[in-house]
């Protein structure tokens, strides 16, 4: 393979490396595949130009545009995975180590391009939650939206994942209208820049929405200011450099930091021999210390288990971890990788080494490995290792020191309370798991240790088939973790977007917030229709615009007839005397859903038109009760309109049942699909 030059581009150009550039090795043969240097990149050029062409070219784009962008953005990724794959063999990485990363990669993209087109309103601006009531009137309401940052985000990615550490990030970034400057890891950069050349050419991006640092970061940090993000993914020991420069403090910088953790594994004394949830916890365990030769964040570094379970622990993941091929990443019979490099193996041998103060070893020993298909010295191969630590009440390395590689450390525990208090102590992880099939002893577990995790996986014989794996972060839900796992949250749906936005509340009259928010609020003005409302198109139709129906009186045969039609014969409806014994009804009154049905009945257009279908009824609530003889009126006010599909889009109205003194009976939000 021809040496990479490994390129930055910054301000719409790509920059090369010097001449002086530092080599990246093989991780496979130790052969120099790549060099990578960043001495001619513009630094300061970089953040105006993403903040100039980039941020206002993706702030005029909907959040459903920069959605259908970041589709096909993945799809178009999908197109060059392959190649992808091929170039990720050189950092250690097994054809299923490559499906985690750039597959994966791809998938978070989908999923979070489909979040914001589902999750998200064809408009620049986010509404966070309901309408706050601020005053007695309702003539002074509270609103809380998210606009996005007018400054760049700098994302700084860790070595192991390339593509995956960037696409989770960046799908985020730019779905909230935020240009990115991405600094992968130099060790892995190669695959990081050949899989940021395809979202370049795929043409699909504004100009400066992206730009790419391959080396050394120069002085780019610090030009930053408080509308600009870092978020970080690496070592702790990087993250507390970073988050104390200076202008990180002075300016205000948003810092995210995704760093170490001690990811703990709980087996539950349920899950003994013999039971699903012991063959589960077996081969979870072994997944986690292998996939990626155990350079995984999320990778399960503590196991804990029962005390009188310890031995048969030891034996299943021990006799398992024998058996693993580790060999050759293109090979088809190689389970494990070498690591990245051979520093990086020097590093993790050097912490086994100080783990080994609090440790025994089990299994693992780096001078009797046997390397199918490659040379076990030129590479940085290593044995899958299992350390077992008999005290670790008084150890002292294991709660605290991360061997970034195929390494684990066993430990018993004496009861719940104590397994707790073990996961503790990490100080804050990512993820923990505990594989029992006792639901009391799982919310034990969230209780008293849900405050140190990002994230809780309890697994066991009903959702393991199904099950995602303790160590996949998932872009529906969070990532990151308190304490020492860097204190920050990404992905998790819209709320990873949000943390590249700035959350405001807004105060002001209905009319005022209903403008700002593109969303009729209780007491903004009303437009009375001019046509029945469900024979206007998805456009024609206005915020606001209204239809007040005639009203319908609720007779006792109808309470009978719906009661009898339904089955619904509760007694408040058909029981004059227990009704009345019931503290909220002074005596038979109609059902609600009659009421609900009444409502339709009242402001349905029976021609077919623009309305397509109803889709669904929100926040609905029964206020006051209808008795016999009491008339019922509706109101339906277009609330607000979200585009879905090229043919039709989403209404949702306000509908308000009142009776003949003008009190209101019930309330809800309708939601219908008008075509356009
Ligand atoms: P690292 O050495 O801390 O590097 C992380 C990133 O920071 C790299 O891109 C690195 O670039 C960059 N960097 C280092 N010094 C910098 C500086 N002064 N200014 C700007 N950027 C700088 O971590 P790593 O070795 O790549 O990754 C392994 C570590 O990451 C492990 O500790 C692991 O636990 C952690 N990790 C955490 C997560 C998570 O989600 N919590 C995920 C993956 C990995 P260079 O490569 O050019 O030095």
């Amino acid at each position: 393979m021809a040496l990479i030059h490994v390129h930055s581009f910054a301000c719409g150009d790509w920059v090369a490396p010097a001449s002086t550039s530092q080599p990246i090795h093989c991780a496979v043969d130790g052969q120099e595949v790549a060099v990578c240097g960043s001495d001619h990149v513009p630094f300061q050029d970089m953040i105006s130009y993403a903040k100039n062409t980039g941020g206002p070219a993706l702030r005029t784009l909907s959040f459903h545009d920069r959605s259908r962008m970041l589709k096909a953005l993945a799809l178009h990724l999908r197109e060059h995975r392959q190649a992808l794959h091929e170039l990720s063999m050189h950092t250690g990485a097994t054809a299923s180590d490559s499906r985690v990363d750039v597959d994966g990669g791809i998938g978070t993209l989908l999923v979070t391009a489909s979040k914001g087109r589902r999750e998200m309103p064809d408009e620049t601006m986010y509404l966070d939650g309901d309408i706050e009531q601020l005053s007695r009137n309702g003539s002074f309401l509270g609103q809380h939206v998210c606009t996005s940052l007018q400054g760049v985000a700098v994302l700084i990615n860790a070595y192991n994942f390339p593509v995956w550490g960037m696409l989770e990030k960046l799908g985020s970034c730019l779905l909230a209208g935020v240009p990115a400057i991405i600094k992968p890891a130099t060790a892995t950069g190669y695959v990081a820049e050949a899989a940021f050349r395809v979202l370049l050419e795929s043409q699909l991006l504004p100009a400066g929405a992206i730009q790419l640092v391959s080396g050394r970061t120069g002085d780019l940090l610090d030009h930053l200011d408080d509308q600009d993000v870092i978020s970080f993914t690496g070592s702790a020991s990087t993250a507390a450099a970073l988050k104390s420069k200076p202008v990180v403090q002075r300016n205000a910088v948003r810092f995210m930091s995704e760093q170490d953790s001690l990811n703990g594994s709980v087996l539950g004394a349920d899950a003994v021999p013999g039971t699903p949830e012991f063959d589960l916890f077996i081969k979870e365990a072994v997944q986690e210390i292998t996939t990626k030769a155990g350079q995984k964040c999320t990778a399960i570094r503590r196991i804990l288990a029962p005390e009188n379970q310890v031995e048969a622990v030891l034996k299943h993941v021990s006799d398992a971890l024998s058996q693993v091929v580790v060999g050759h990443p293109a090979l088809a019979q190689s389970q494990m990788g070498p690591l990245v490099s051979l520093a990086q193996r020097q590093d993790v041998l050097n912490t086994v080494n100080t783990l080994m103060n609090d440790c025994e070893r089990v299994i693992g020993d780096p001078d009797t490995l046997s390397v199918h298909g490659a040379d076990a010295i030129k590479g940085a191969f290593m044995p899958p290792t299992l350390l077992l630590c008999r005290e670790p009440d008084t150890a002292q390395h294991v709660h605290e020191i991360e061997a970034f590689g195929p390494v684990c450390t066993v430990m018993p525990y004496r009861d719940t309370a104590h397994a707790i208090a073990l996961l503790n102590r990490a100080r804050g992880s990512l993820v923990a798991s505990v594989i029992t099939h006792n639901s009391d002893t799982a919310r034990e577990f969230v209780l008293g240790s849900g405050a140190f995790h990002g994230r809780l996986y309890f697994n066991d014989r009903d959702s393991m088939a199904e099950s995602t794996g303790h160590g996949s972060p998932l872009p529906h839900l969070i990532h990151g973790g308190p304490g020492r796992a860097g204190g920050s949250e990404e992905l998790g749906g819209v709320r990873g977007i949000l943390s590249y936005m700035q959350r405001t509340a807004i105060q002001g009259s209905p009319e005022t917030l209903s403008r700002i928010c593109h969303q009729w609020v209780p007491g903004a003005r009303e437009i009375q229709t001019t046509a029945h409302p469900f024979t206007k198109s998805f456009h024609e139709l206005q915020l606001g615009e209204v239809l007040t129906t005639a009203y319908r009186t609720v007779t006792l045969e109808d309470i009978e007839l719906f009661a009898q039609f339904t089955g619904d014969n509760f007694y408040a409806h058909m029981d004059e005397s227990a009704a009345k014994a019931n503290p909220f009804f002074p005596g038979r009154v109609a059902h609600g859903y009659l009421l609900i049905s009444f409502a339709a009945g009242l402001f349905v257009h029976p021609d077919p038109g623009p309305v397509l279908a109803n889709t669904g009824l929100n926040a609905l609530s029964f206020q006051r009760p209808v008795s016999p003889g009491d008339s019922i009126q509706a109101r339906i006010i277009v609330k607000r309109k979200t585009a879905r599909t090229a043919d039709y889009g989403e209404v949702r109205w306000h509908v308000a049942i009142t009776n003949q003194h003008s009190d209101t009976v019930a309330e809800y939000e309708l939601l219908t699909m008008n075509s356009y």
